[in-house]
C-alpha cells in the first residue's frame, strides 16, 4: 500500500521541532555561504543593512531581502552561481512561459537532492523497484524528464526514458512494456487518456496505477477527468528551475494538497504589495529559500505562483508542511474589464459542464472594451447535434461561466479536434490585447 511508503522516512515523518531546528541549522549556514561567494547578495543585504551574523535561526528569515525573476535575468547567466564553475555538473533553463529564459546550476550534491526528492514523490504514490516509471515530461533543458528520472532510478523502478511526444509510440511503449506509473504535464496526460481511446483501448486495459503530473496548474475538475480516462489515481507535483525542479513538493495518497519538501526548501506566503510574510493558512504569493543546495541556492525567492500553506496533520504520516495547488501565476491572471480572471477558473467550469479539457481563450480589446473568447471542443458524441442545439448550448456555458467569474464571455463550441493538444506545458491563453500596446 501506498500510504505509508516513505523515501526517507526520518525526514519526511520527523516532528515539527526537529524540522525547524534542522532548518535553522542549514539557514544560518547557507546565507553565510552566499554572502561570501555571490557579490549580488552580499550587496542587496549590505543595502538592507542585515549581515550573516543577524541569522541565528528561521525565526530570523524575515530580515533577509527578496530576489525575484527579473534579478535572475538582470544576473543571466551565472550572476548567482555561489560556486565555482568546475564544481557544477549540470544546468537547466525555464521553459520561458513568461518571459527570458533562466538558466539555473547544479552540483553533484544539488542534483542528488533533487532527485531524493522527485524519489519521494515516486515512493509517495505507491512507487517502488517493481514498478515501470513512463517519464513523458520532456527531456533537456526543461526540468520535467530529468528530474523524474533520476527519482525513478533512485526509488529502482524501470525507467522508460520517453520524454515527450510522439504519442503512438508512447502508448505502443505502455502497453508492450506494462508502464504502472506515468509521468508527464496533465495536458499531455489527457491526451494520452484521449489517444488510448481512439485506438480502441479501454482504462482497464493498460497496466497504469498512479500519475504524476504538474508542471502546468490544473483543476480538480481535470484530475477527476484524467483519473477516468487512464483508469489510474492523478497525482500533483509542484517544482520550478530556480528552485531545483519537479518535486519541491508531492502529492501523497490523501491527494489534498503537496508536501513541501522542507528540509531543502522553506516556503513562506507573502502579501505579494507589502511583501509582508503571511500567517499560515492565508492566501498569497509563495515564496522560497533554498538552504541546501550549493550553487544555485536562491534566497526568498518570489515565485509569483498564488497559493496557501497548511501545517494540518495528515493521514499518510508525513509532518512536511502542504501547499494547495497553486492557481496559477501572478502573471497568468487576466484583467479583463476589470475583473481578475484565472484560466483555471474558466476550466472548472468547462469540465463540470460536461465539456472537454480542450479549450483556449482569447482576449482582445475592441473600442476600449475588454473581448473574452472561449473557445471549447466538442466531444464526437456532442459534435452530431444540431446547430439550434448548439447555439442553445453556447448560451448555456456563457451563462456558468459568467456566474463564476462575473463577466460576460462569447463561447463558440468547435468541432473535434480542432485546438492543439499540448504534449508539454498548454497554451491555452492568447492575450492578443498585448499586441496593441
Ligand atoms: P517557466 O517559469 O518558464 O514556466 P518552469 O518550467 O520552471 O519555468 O515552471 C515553473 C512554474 O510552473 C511554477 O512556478 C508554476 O507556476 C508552474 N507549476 C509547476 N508545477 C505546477 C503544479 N503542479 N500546479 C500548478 N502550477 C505548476
Ligand atoms: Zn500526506
Amino acid at each position: 500500500m501506498s500510504e505509508n511508503r516513505y523515501y526517507q522516512p526520518e525526514i519526511e515523518t520527523m516532528p515539527l521541532e526537529e524540522m525547524e531546528k534542522l532548518q535553522s541549522e542549514k539557514l544560518v549556514k547557507q546565507v553565510r555561504h552566499v554572502y561570501d561567494n555571490v557579490p549580488f547578495y552580499r550587496a542587496r543585504m549590505d543595502e538592507k543593512g542585515v549581515s550573516p551574523d543577524d541569522i541565528h535561526g528561521i525565526e530570523d528569515l524575515h530580515k533577509l531581502p527578496f530576489i525575484t525573476k527579473s534579478d535572475l535575468r538582470d544576473q543571466y547567466p551565472d550572476g548567482l552561481c555561489a560556486v565555482p564553475m568546475s564544481e557544477c555538473v549540470r544546468i537547466h533553463s525555464t521553459s520561458g512561459t513568461t518571459g527570458r529564459r533562466v538558466v539555473a546550476y547544479y552540483t553533484q550534491h544539488d542534483v542528488d537532492l533533487w532527485e531524493d526528492c522527485c524519489a519521494r514523490a515516486i515512493t509517495a504514490v505507491g512507487g517502488t523497484k517493481e514498478d515501470v516509471c513512463q517519464v513523458a515530461y520532456g527531456y533537456g533543458l526543461f526540468t520535467g524528464g530529468a528530474g523524474l528520472h533520476g527519482g525513478s532510478h533512485k526509488v529502482g523502478s524501470l525507467t522508460l526514458p520517453m520524454s515527450s511526444g510522439n504519442t503512438e509510440r508512447q502508448i505502443q511503449f505502455m502497453m508492450d512494456l506494462g508502464s504502472t506509473i506515468l509521468c508527464c504535464t496533465p495536458s499531455y496526460a489527457a491526451y494520452l487518456g484521449e489517444a488510448l481511446k481512439e485506438m480502441g483501448y479501454k482504462p482497464e486495459d493498460n497496466k497504469l496505477k498512479a500519475g504524476i503530473f504538474g508542471a502546468e496548474p490544473w483543476t480538480e475538475e481535470m484530475r477527476r477527468d484524467i483519473e477516468k480516462s487512464l483508469g489510474i489515481k492523478a497525482y500533483d507535483i509542484y517544482g520550478l528551475t530556480e528552485i531545483s525542479g519537479p518535486g519541491v513538493s508531492f502529492e501523497c495518497s490523501e491527494q489534498k494538497g503537496m508536501h513541501v519538501n522542507e528540509d531543502h526548501f522553506i516556503p513562506e506566503i507573502i502579501d505579494p504589495d507589502t511583501e509582508e510574510p503571511l500567517p499560515l493558512g492565508e492566501k498569497g504569493e509563495l515564496v522560497f529559500t533554498c538552504i541546501d543546495k550549493e550553487a544555485f541556492p536562491m534566497m526568498r525567492y518570489r515565485t509569483r505562483d498564488i497559493c496557501v500553506l497548511s501545517r494540518e496533520k495528515c493521514s499518510c504520516g508525513r509532518t512536511l508542511i502542504r501547499m494547495k495547488k497553486p492557481m496559477g501565476r501572478s502573471d497568468d491572471m487576466l484583467i479583463i474589464r476589470g475583473v481578475n480572471v484565472f484560466p483555471s477558473q474558466i476550466e472548472t467550469v468547462l469540465l463540470q459542464e460536461g465539456y472537454s479539457p480542450n479549450y483556449k481563450i482569447e482576449v482582445d480589446r475592441v473600442n476600449n472594451n475588454d473581448t473574452l473568447d472561449v473557445y471549447v471542443e466538442l466531444t464526437e458524441d456532442q459534435f452530431s447535434d444540431t446547430v439550434k442545439t448548439v447555439t442553445a448550448a453556447e448560451r448555456q456555458l456563457a451563462g456558468a461561466i459568467k456566474t463564476m467569474l462575473g463577466i460576460n464571455p462569447a463561447v463558440h463550441l468547435v468541432p473535434p479536434k480542432t485546438i492543439a493538444r499540448s504534449e508539454g506545458k498548454a497554451v491555452r491563453v492568447v492575450d492578443k490585447r498585448k499586441l496593441h500596446d
